[in-house]
């Protein structure tokens, strides 16, 4: 099987998801998943907690595709059925796993609590499948190899066991499978922030075509973008190879926009920045509510730059906390660039550091007015080599408009550390 062009298909079973009563998120992260690697998917479909109905419907799916995932119905009760319908789809039948009793009998008795009957159930499995280890959870997820080659591949509905499971065992599975035996799948995820997906794609287009050996894959996150840069080949350094052309013309278009690889987001990028250059930062948030704060804390080893942060909601806490001229906000009003800036440099006397950030704007939905729109933020970031603001206007609800501020807050000191790089004074 090639990787270029394996295919899958989802299966996600639960009549809980048919009655609206729980999203379906599995099948988002999932398809994601499989983009990152380069398995196409064509179809997705959602079944009840019906026997029958799955099993036609992984029959239908493995006409299809060359794998074959399932989420859901893996658990000990009477209406968990994906085994037993995989199991009359292939006509095989449910024998017990060692392998899986094994592992159930030993999360038990790690938890100390008695096992029943209907666990030992989630220890059989069609006959000649395999368990995948489940550590999150008691259900082991099943491979299910076909004789032409097909795989079925089940997986417990609850997400994190199914993501556990898919990052464990079925990437690696399918990894390995793509490459062939003697190949590797090597990727490289460049993030990227302030340039929109399809602006994103405008500028690659020509490059999504002509893609083969590399893959290129783009997504969005929330506020960003990411590309995926995935290469088969026969080593890791084969495959950095022939990924770093890619890399190369990427950042020859789009590098203006380019922040980090990989799993670390804006704030661990800006997090190792403040630690490279020794500074200090202190944050007053108005509209965003703590928002960069909580971001900037969640990096570990926070403590070597985040001295303070306040959220200054009301006027009055903005002139109580950081000493901010009461006629400044007569004037301008609360979200101006004037208080913007008397914020960045209020927080930053207040906690004596090399860098202030302050926020101010409305998140909406109530409140904007036609000079100043719902979404507007001004930004402020005050350090010994003076002080900026950004003007910002953003899209979206509420939440949204507070994380995208966040976001650019933590992007506009990115930029500044970058500039002011070796003028720590
Ligand atoms: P369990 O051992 O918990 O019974 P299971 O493999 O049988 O696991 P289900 O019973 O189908 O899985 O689902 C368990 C729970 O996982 C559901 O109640 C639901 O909250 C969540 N869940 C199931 N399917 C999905 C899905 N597609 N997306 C998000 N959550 C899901
Ligand atoms: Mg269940």
């Amino acid at each position: 099987m090639a990787w270029a062009n394996m295919i899958a298909e989802l299966i996600m079973v639960g009549t809980e998801l048919l009655l609206g009563e729980v999203i379906d998120t599995n099948s988002a992260y999932l398809a994601e998943r499989l983009a990152a690697i380069g398995v196409d998917l064509f179809y997705v479909t959602k079944v009840g907690d019906n026997q029958g109905r799955i099993a036609r419907l992984v029959k239908e799916a493995r006409q299809r595709a060359d794998v074959v995932i399932t989420s859901g119905g893996l658990g000990p009760t009477v209406d968990d059925l994906t085994k037993e319908a995989v199991a009359e789809a292939f006509e095989l039948d449910l024998v017990l796993c060692a392998e899986a009793l094994g592992a159930i009998e030993a999360r038990f008795q790690c938890m100390q609590v008695p096992m029943s009957d209907n666990n030992r159930r989630q220890a059989y499995l069609p006959r000649g499948a395999k368990p995948l280890p489940n550590p999150k959870g008691t259900a082991p997820g099943v491979l299910l190899e076909l004789a032409d080659g097909k795989a079925i591949i089940m997986l417990p509905g609850v997400p994190v066991e199914l993501e556990a499971i898919m990052e464990g065992s079925v990437i690696p599975y399918l990894a390995q499978r793509a490459a062939g035996d003697n190949g590797i799948i090597f990727s490289r995820v460049l993030r990227f922030y302030g340039l929109g997906e399809s602006n994103l794609e405008n500028l690659i287009k020509d490059l999504l075509v002509a893609q083969t050996n590399p893959t290129i894959a783009p997504y969005a996150g929330s506020g960003e973008v990411r590309v995926r840069i995935t290469a088969k080949a026969s080593s890791e350094a084969e495959a950095t190879d022939l990924i770093a052309p890619v890399e190369g013309e990427l950042l020859d278009r789009i590098g203006e926009y380019f922040y980090g690889y990989g799993d670390a987001g804006m704030e661990s990028v800006v997090a190792n920045l403040l630690l490279a250059q020794d500074k200090t930062i202190a944050i007053a948030e108005s509209c965003t509510g703590g928002l960069v704060s909580n971001m900037l804390t969640n990096v570990p080893g926070s403590s070597g730059y985040y001295m303070q942060g306040a959220v200054t909601y009301s006027n009055l806490a903005k002139e109580a906390v950081l000493g901010l001229d009461s006629r400044l906000i007569e004037e301008y009003g609360a979200v101006s660039e004037q208080v913007a800036r008397a914020m960045a440099r209020g927080v930053r006397q207040w906690a004596n550091t090399d860098i202030g950030i302050g926020i101010t704007g409305i998140a909406g939905p109530g409140g904007g007015t036609d000079t100043k729109p719902v979404g507007l933020v001004y930004i402020g970031l005050s350090s010994a080599q003076g002080e900026l603001v950004q003007r910002r206007v953003f899209n979206g609800d509420r939440l949204q408009v507070k994380e995208r501020a966040a976001l650019a807050a933590l992007d506009m000191l990115r930029r500044h550390l970058i500039e002011s790089k070796t003028e720590k004074v």
